[in-house]
């Protein structure tokens, strides 16, 4: 197997098109799953398909994105920053103010009405700080279908409230003590039981990752965040932004941002990874492309946090919702084909975006998204003053208070 950096891959002719039947983009994607799963991906293909070719199952999404999610987000000028900085014009897609508070019930809604179109009657997910099981759950109650979430022992200790909140939700929360007791614990954990459950069970994926169709499936859910600002940008400035900015965990937000923009030759993006407490801090950050090797990992080939021997490594970051030690493989592609640029932000860089955002806007972004704000911070100074930024803002910060006031020395 050559290793990535020596194949730089070739420029497609649209960098939209992906992935193929195989479900690969470039190298990476693919569905490496045992063979008892095989039958269920490929029904959950033939069943997308049949989805997206249907006006219906269209209308069903937007409307509930309009009346039950409260799209479209607003797109913001955050005019204090942008004159504080002192350049390009920031604007924030106002994701953090859908129901649930994050981008990730864009994803549930879609996967959620797939479910019920495939008459399947157990729902399965798993979570890592809980913010995708909270939007599973919220689904399942909506639509009346019992749910099992699969979550590491140490983030059902660490993330109380939103285990509150799912069990509320009338969701079982079922703790996994294997490996660290985290996010890709969880995971595996909730891709077994989807194989000795194969006939009722639907396994809704919270990022744009795991065994093809599911990365380019959750893309098309989330692209409505980019879709949206298109339309708004073209409304507030006439022309395409100049810059797209979002944080990365497993990539769904920031796909959903960027892939339709991709064609867009002028319009620059970045992804930007979790430094937590540097890249050159052995198992300190969760930065899968910038500090990573591809491998295999939950049904698909991609970048991935791992020693020389292949092991999987935990990785750290302040926000639990970027510390997941692989990255859709659609990214992986992104950066290979150097599309898209991916950089990191550092737990110190995204709690001073959070505290600088806070206080000149009045808005308190979650962590992952403050570390787009810290790369905002460092690139809008450098741009003039006609062109413009756009920040996927795809999480509100309340889930994070405890985190933030523990790391700034508050008592609560
Ligand atoms: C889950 C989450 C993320 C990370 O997931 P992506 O798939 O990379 O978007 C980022 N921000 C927030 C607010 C989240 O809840």
């Amino acid at each position: 197997m050559s290793t990535a950096s020596s194949t730089a891959a070739a420029t497609p002719n649209s960098f939209r098109t992906g992935p193929d039947e195989r479900g690969f983009f470039g190298m990476f994607g693919g569905r490496f799953v045992a063979e008892t799963l095989m039958p269920l991906i490929l029904e959950l293909e033939e069943a997308y398909e049949a989805a997206k070719a249907d006006p219906e199952f269209g209308k069903a999404i937007a409307f509930l994105n309009t009346h039950y999610s409260g799209r479209p987000s607003p797109l913001y000028l955050a005019d204090r920053i942008t004159r504080d900085l002192g350049g390009a014009k920031v604007y924030f897609k106002r994701d953090e103010l859908n129901h649930t508070g994050s981008h990730k019930i864009n994803n549930c809604l879609g996967q959620i009405l797939l479910a019920r179109r495939m008459g399947k009657t157990r729902i399965i997910a798993e979570t890592g700080a809980g913010q995708h099981g909270v939007a599973v759950a919220t689904v399942c109650a909506k639509f009346e279908l019992p749910c099992e979430i699969y979550m590491g022992a140490t983030d059902v200790e660490r993330q109380a409230p939103n285990v509150a909140r799912m069990k509320l939700l009338g969701a079982k929360v079922n703790p996994v003590t294997s490996g660290a007791g985290t996010l890709k614990d969880a995971m595996n954990e909730a891709l077994r039981d989807w194989v000795t459950n194969v006939r009722d069970t639907y396994y809704i994926i919270g990022t744009a990752a795991g065994p093809h169709p599911y990365p380019a499936l959750v893309r098309d859910f989330q692209s409505v965040i980019g879709k949206e600002v298109r339309e708004q940008m073209m409304a507030a400035e006439g022309r395409l932004p100049d810059v797209l900015v979002a944080c990365i965990g497993g990539g769904s937000n920031a796909i959903g941002l960027f892939h339709p923009f991709l064609d867009d030759a002028s319009v620059r993006m970045y992804g930007v990874e979790a430094g937590g407490h540097g890249l050159d801090v052995e198992n300190g950050h969760c930065a899968s492309l910038t500090g990573g090797r591809p491998g295999v990992l939950h049904g698909n080939r991609t970048y991935l946090l791992q020693t020389e021997d292949g092991q999987i490594l935990e990785g750290h970051s302040i926000s639990a919702g970027l510390d997941y030690p692989g990255i859709g493989p659609e990214h992986s592609w992104l950066k290979e084909t150097g599309r898209v640029d991916y950089v990191v932000a550092t737990d110190k860089e995204a709690l001073d975006a959070l505290q600088y955002c806070t206080r000149m806007e009045g808005i308190i972004p979650a962590l992952e998204p403050a570390h787009a704000l810290a790369h905002v911070m460092r690139i809008a100074p450098k741009l003039d003053k006609e062109q413009t930024i756009v920040m996927n803002l795809c999480g509100r910060g309340d889930k994070d208070l405890f985190t933030v006031a523990k790391a700034l020395g508050m008592k609560i």
